[in-house]
């Protein structure tokens, strides 16, 4: 049977309320960010898992102990996050690079680009 109370308190320094009763591992009970993120899981018994969580956004620290199966949840949320965010870092850069080619075959066209460009005694290339 899994404990299913997060105790929450706050990262040192930081000033809150403690041991709110919380049964979603992936919002934070402070001030709701889905960006929870795990500092420690350690196996305490055959199906418990005690999981220490930091809110990034408010700092608020939470510790629970929970079962295989919620962990397992917990885990796939973050896999489904970390996707997401590869995902999105990979358009992001595809933009960009498809937005510098496009202002270079601009400038190549306007004839704004000279081999003095390339020179390492370039304004553009000298270190300050
Ligand atoms: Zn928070």
């Amino acid at each position: 049977m899994s404990e299913r109370r997060i105790a929450r308190d706050s990262a040192p320094g930081h000033t809150g309320s403690v041991g709110t009763e919380q049964t979603c591992l992936t919002k934070c009970p402070h001030c709701e960010s889905p960006y929870v993120q795990p500092l420690k899981v350690d196996r305490v018994d055959i199906n418990l898992i005690s999981i220490e969580l930091l809110c990034p956004e408010c700092l608020t620290w939470m510790s629970g102990k929970f079962s295989d199966d919620e962990v397992s949840k917990l885990m796939n949320y973050f896999r489904a996050g970390k996707a997401e965010l590869l995902d999105t870092y990979d358009r992001l850069v595809q933009s960009n690079m498809a937005n510098m080619a496009s202002s270079f075959i601009y400038a190549l066209k306007k004839d704004l680009i000279g081999p003095d460009d390339f020179s390492s005694n370039s304004p553009r290339t000298r270190s300050k």
